[in-house]
């Protein structure tokens, strides 16, 4: 008889995202007339860049002609965009990256969560908490994660980030082989100063500990002294695996793309004790499971460094960016305690006392007409919280936050 990964049955009901999903459905079945206004899941609404788009329209009419049609590409991706990728992201930081560490993917969900294949069952876990839900949950399919006991995961370290603590983790007190870190951070918008993160990566190279670095949000810094690669931070070649995605950076989320850079510095103990580069090891599984991303999306990906392609979508992220700003300074009038929305494009804000982010993410939903996402879903540390997006159109924005300023008065 066929047996399952029984794994999966340890999982939450379901991803925190359609569990959103469902009651915004069951709201608008029974409020046909309401109109909502969306700013829970972390989807972009501007369209993609005039010069993605040039590229794309260009890069079919290739595959119309046997001379320039392209078939399967490499499952790294083509040089083309690796190479745009070295000089547009790494070469002006001072950071050395070679061709073959760089692997193009259909977007950084399934690298974070795919690259733990190359990894122990036995390794542990750390996690800064709150956090993006998909880390958590792949280590639980892989059975990494033990048992889900009074709201956590017993062989998960859970680094509370907090605004007590000011959102800096602090290094964790039990052994750990994994440590995912994600800054700008999803979902409290907070970032890591070059200080903060040069103590992770000295615990890391100490410990003998991978830094799995998600960077998807880098291109929302704004400040001079924020790190966007955890590269340059010295000795991370030997301790970290970034991952990368153009969904927030350029708007494709339905196109779907990002990169993985793995040095070939890092390396982790094999049985025998001998130690095994993750690079080799990643391409290995990247040829046996993966078979590249489109050739149309990586000329749309690479039209992102051309010169019209950074001002286009420096545009954008400046428009989310005003967004941000705006939602920060409607929400602190109303006397809520606002993070994030400086560096990034997700507000955190605190719940009035009392009020857990379920409650408060169900009355916004229902006396406002406006969709959140409550902290609680993504770790413990999120409880008290609710996250807003910056990436709603700006008369949304605005719309929204006069619903919260009226909704807080009367409520
Ligand atoms: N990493 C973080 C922190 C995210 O918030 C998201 C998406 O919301 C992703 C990765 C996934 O991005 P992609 O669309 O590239 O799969």
């Amino acid at each position: 008889m066929a047996t399952i990964n029984s794994n999966f049955l340890k999982l939450q009901k379901s991803y925190l995202f359609s569990t959103i999903a469902q009651k915004v459905s069951a709201f608008k079945a029974n409020n046909p007339d309401a109109q909502l206004i969306r700013l829970g899941i972390g989807d972009v609404t501007r369209p993609l860049a005039p010069a993605v788009i040039e590229a794309l329209h260009k890069a079919v009419d290739e595959q119309a002609s046997a001379d320039t049609f392209r078939g399967y590409g490499p499952e790294q991706g083509y040089e083309f965009l690796r190479q745009a990728i070295i000089d547009g992201d790494f070469t002006p930081r001072g950071i050395n990256i070679d061709l073959d560490e760089v692997f193009i993917n259909d977007g950084a969900k399934s690298d974070t969560g795919n690259f733990v294949d190359i990894l122990g069952t036995d390794n542990t876990i750390c996690v800064t908490d709150p956090i993006y839900p998909v880390y958590i949950d792949t280590n639980v399919m892989a059975g990494r994660a033990g048992n889900f006991e009074e709201g956590a995961w017993d062989r998960i370290a859970y680094s509370p980030c907090n605004a007590e603590n000011n959102f800096i983790p602090a290094l964790p007190t039990t052994p750990v082989d994994l440590i995912y870190l994600c800054y700008p951070n999803n979902p409290t918008g907070t970032t890591l100063s070059r200080t903060e993160l040069k103590r992770w990566v000295d615990y890391a190279l100490a410990n003998d500990a991978i830094i799995l670095y998600d960077a998807a949000y880098e291109a929302y810094i704004q400040d001079e002294e924020t790190p966007h690669s955890i590269y340059e931070i010295e000795g991370a070649r030997a301790c970290a695996v970034e991952f990368h995605s153009f969904s927030k950076t350029a708007g494709f989320t339905g196109l779907r793309c990002g990169y993985t850079i793995v040095p070939k510095e890092v390396t982790a103990k094999a049985k025998d004790g001998s130690r095994v580069s993750l690079n080799p090891l990643w391409n290995r599984r990247q040829c046996t499971k993966f078979n590249g991303t489109p050739y149309i999306v990586q000329r749309a990906a690479e039209a992102i460094y051309s010169e019209a392609g950074k001002r286009q979508v420096r545009e954008t992220i400046d428009y989310y960016m005003t967004n941000a700003r705006l939602m920060r300074e409607a929400l602190t009038a109303t006397g809520l305690q606002v993070f994030g929305g400086e560096n990034a494009p997700y507000i955190w804000f605190k719940t009035p006392a009392g009020v857990s982010s379920w409650e408060f993410f169900e009355s916004l939903l229902h006396e406002a007409h406006i969709v959140s996402t409550p902290g609680a879903g993504f770790g413990p540390a999120g409880e008290g919280y609710i996250r807003l997006t910056a990436f709603g159109r700006r008369e949304d924005c605005e719309e929204a936050m006069r619903r919260l300023k009226t909704w807080m008065q009367q409520s």
